[in-house]
């Protein structure tokens, strides 16, 4: 038997294949971490169909975080002025009911509510939704994919009728144009830019486009960099389609036979003339042409983009913006070509299945659609109507819930948002206002444990064996290779004891996690992300799947999801891309342009608050550092946080390199030591996004965001807000 157990990385959500040997296993010299600690080994996994055997640094160094500063037992409080004192989990569970019971019959279910994560694996996601959406009775369910991707979900679903990204890893080497906008891919997502770049590199004629008001590596890779200014994506995205109207690059059968709304959209893109389109973007208009030129001209454009699109207060208007230049060039459901959002977090995706955001339901139902509610109560064994028919509190919602007294318990698990949520104080000051707050992780401390009322211990990465879903739809066991330390527990398991103490015993009568995920499956038949073929048995036995994945026999596409009542909506089964049918998920079975004009950044600048502050990651932390500040080698290459800017606007300021400078929105301040670099656009800033209170004194990003958020997908515009800069001294 192999002594390498594969698994997952828990990073992000390129979603790369390891392999972990325990450290009795292999050199004693060098399994060590700098406290004597023994390390696992990590390495890539050559068989996994997503990786190839690459990891990044992040995945190659994920060992060293598994024994550090973890939470090791159930911990309560009855104040947050007071020490925590441990309990068992007994009395834990006994407290956490009571206070539910009691909220639940004086309150109402709305007053309770459930903050997850992309960390989570798909059955934490799935026993969450059980527990929340079904036994509790409200919907108030939401995870810090909202902050990440939820732009991503309400373009799909707006566009083709159903989420889901449309293409696959292999288009990256199929392509003939990639078009990046609001991507850092080379450090947010490496592995999937080391598969671009190689195959770029190789092939002279392929064209690489990236949009970014950085000059990020991604962009040093690119053949052509657009530095727009902050909040003009529309604009740029309606330019190119205008010249590719002007220049006659539409595919007219396309748009005949599979889409619809172009008229409306054409009207817009009328008003986008290319000196217009220049000037608003401050790009030149030979750049737009060449970008225009390089999308016209290719057999196969693969456009790319994450959280510079997503993160804003048109997110899901940009999305779609997106999404109409493949349409009107029939750039979708083909080798090398389609709109392709990559994910932030390991599981997002698998989050996105199992209906973890606070409108959905598992297997990409709506909370609003009466049939699905219907589907889900049945299939639950609930009361016709038990499943609320109103979208929960979304992440922002729950801190305005916390400040106007409508929120009596948050039930936090796997993410940190006094560093991760927009506008920080006024977000501490919620939590700080929460009657009952329950925090579940790893990790102790972080940011968030100093708001919580109940600590309980959760088992993490390669503590627990369960699912997460890639970008690329492709499914992976993650088995575990290590005891959970001392009293920790798998989400799921926390959950499902919750439930069955709350009276629920047959609904959360689970043994194992496979049990879970195959209960979960069930309800995926016949829906767009039917994986009813997928079980921890199939992925143990044939290693990562791809969905759809249907069991042989399980009936056509969208039979029975009320949504897709087409005769064409055939279920491509097991196919690497969604859309080859060139049949979508709407009534009529067309793909839906969508008509936006610019609306710009929700908080422009201004002459008190003159520059635009952008944020985002870098190569080797990750979110909050929760793990990554825990890794020494990770440390040591991004030791502190910083603020890069223009050297036009630091010598206006007098700001000299390593200066300390002060930020200042109209919510907060933070200060960095400056880099001045011509990376960054004239006018605009840019800082980390991964120092919470923990690692640094006054560099939250999150100190000076707002959360302006877009209408439909209720993303807060966490990537840009308008800041002045003041220099202080060195202290
Ligand atoms: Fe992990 Fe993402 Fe790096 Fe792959 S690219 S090793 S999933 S952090």
């Amino acid at each position: 038997m192999s002594e390498f157990t594969k698994t997952l990385c828990p990073y992000c959500g390129v979603g790369c294949g390891l392999e972990v040997s325990p450290p009795a296993q292999h050199n004693k010299a060098t399994n060590r971490d700098s406290q004597g600690n023994p390390i696992w080994r990590v390495r890539g996994d050559k068989a996994h169909p997503s990786s190839q055997g690459m990891v990044c640094v992040k995945g190659a160094t994920i060992a060293e975080s598994l024994d550090k500063n973890r939470l090791h037992y159930p911990m309560v409080r009855d104040s947050l002025d007071q020490e925590f004192r441990r309990v068992s989990w007994d009395e834990a569970f006994n407290i956490i009911t009571q206070r539910i019971q009691t909220i639940r019959f004086t309150q109402g279910p709305e007053a309770l509510c459930m903050y997850g994560s992309g960390q989570f694996q798909t059955e934490d996601y799935y026993i969450a939704q059980k527990l929340m959406k079904g036994c509790l009775s409200t919907n108030n369910f939401d995870a810090n994919s909202r902050l990440c991707m939820s732009s991503a979900v309400s373009g799909y679903i707006q566009s083709f009728g159903s989420d889901g990204p449309p293409c696959c890893y292999e288009d990256l080497e199929l392509t003939d144009c990639a078009f990046l906008i609001g991507t850092n891919t080379a450090e947010c997502h490496p592995i999937v830019f080391n598969r671009l770049e190689k195959y770029h590199k190789k092939n002279r004629k392929v064209k690489m486009i990236v949009v970014d008001p950085r000059r990020t590596p991604t962009a040093e890779a690119a053949d052509l960099h657009l530095a727009i200014r902050p909040g003009t994506d529309i604009d740029l995205l309606n330019g190119i389609a205008h010249l590719l109207m002007r220049w006659n690059y539409i595919d007219t059968m396309f748009m005949d036979d599979c889409t619809s709304n172009f008229p409306a959209y054409a009207e817009v893109i009328r008003h986008y003339p290319p000196e217009v389109v220049a000037r608003q973007c401050g790009i030149s208009i030979e750049d737009l042409e060449t970008a225009a030129r390089y999308w016209g001209e290719s057999q196969r454009v693969l456009s790319l983009w994450s959280m510079g699109v997503n993160q804003s207060s048109e997110g899901t208007a940009k999305v779609r913006t997106i999404i109409n230049l493949h349409l009107m060039t029939g750039q979708i459901g083909k080798p090398g070509a389609g709109p392709f959002s990559l994910t932030g977090q390991p599981n997002a995706m698998g989050g996105r299945e199992a209906g973890g955001l606070a409108h959905l339901l598992p297997g990409y139902r709506v909370v609003k659609n009466p049939q699905h509610r219907a589907e889900v109560e049945k299939f639950w064994g609930l009361k016709p109507g038990q499943i609320s028919p109103n979208p929960g509190l979304t992440a922002w919602d729950m801190i305005t819930g916390l400040e106007n007294g409508a929120v009596e318990l948050l039930w936090i698990a796997a993410t940190n948002p006094a560093v991760s949520m927009p506008d920080l104080e006024r977000t501490k000051k919620a939590l700080l206002r929460s009657p009952f707050t329950i925090y579940q992780d790893a990790y102790y401390p972080t940011e968030t444990s100093a708001y919580a009322h109940v600590l309980l211990p959760a088992a993490q990465w390669g503590e627990k064996t369960g699912v997460m879903t890639n970008s690329e739809r492709v499914v992976t066991l993650c088995k575990a290779f290590h005891q959970p330390p001392r009293e920790a527990k798998a989400d799921w398991e926390i959950f499902a004891e919750v439930g069955r103490r709350l009276g629920f015993e047959k609904e959360f009568a689970f043994a194992n996690s496979a049990e879970v995920y195959a209960e979960f499956v069930k309800l995926t038949k016949t829906r767009p992300c039917d994986m009813t073929g997928i079980s921890h048995a199939q992925l143990q036995a044939e290693g990562p799947t791809q969905w759809p994945h249907p069991q042989e026999g399980s009936g056509e596409w969208g039979v029975g999801s009320g949504e897709s009542p087409t005769p064409h909506s055939l279920l491509p089964t097991h196919s690497k891309r969604l859309y080859t049918n060139l049949r979508f998920h709407t009534p009529d079975g067309r793909a839906r342009f969508g008509a936006y004009y610019s609306k710009g950044l929700a908080e422009p600048p201004n002459p008190d608050y003159p520059f635009v502050l952008t944020n985002g990651r870098l190569y080797g932390h990750w979110h909050t550092q929760t793990r990554t500040g825990r890794i020494e080698k990770i440390c040591k290459m991004h030791p502190e946080p910083f603020i890069e800017i223009h050297p036009r606007d630091a010598a206006r300021l007098g700001i000299l390199d390593t200066m300390y400078v002060e930020v200042r929105s109209r919510r907060g301040k933070a200060k960095f030591p400056a880099k001045v670099t011509k990376a960054i656009a004239p006018g605009t800033v840019f800082v980390p996004m991964h120092w919470g209170s923990l690692w640094a004194d006054n560099a939250e990003a999150n100190a000076l965001t707002h959360p302006e958020s877009c209408p439909d997908s209720l993303q807060p515009e966490l990537k840009a807000c308008a800041v002045q800069l003041i220099p202080i001294s060195v202290e």
